[in-house]
């Protein structure tokens, strides 16, 4: 069986301190102003910005890991179907 290219990543979120510059996010291109801010592929995401592509939901809530395939982030469940 080939799986083809794919790869695990955490996602930690992280509290925005009030020093702290806001980051661009990777999903909108937006700065994070919210009070948390999700970190994930090196990149810093509103956490309603980092959504499986396929279902839509948001991968903060859903646990702490994301998919990603052929370019796509995916949540475990569509990842693994
Ligand atoms: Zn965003
Ligand atoms: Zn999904």
């Amino acid at each position: 069986v080939k799986f083809g290219h794919f790869s695990l990543a955490g996602i930690q979120m992280l509290s925005v301190q009030p020093d702290t510059k806001p980051k661009g996010c990777a999903g909108c291109n937006r700065k994070i102003k919210d009070r948390y801010l999700l970190k994930a592929l090196d990149k810093y995401w509103h956490e309603d910005c980092l959504k499986c592509a396929c279902c839509d939901c948001r991968l903060g809530e859903v646990g702490s890991t994301l998919y990603t395939k052929a370019n796509l982030i995916l949540c475990r469940r569509d990842y693994l179907r």
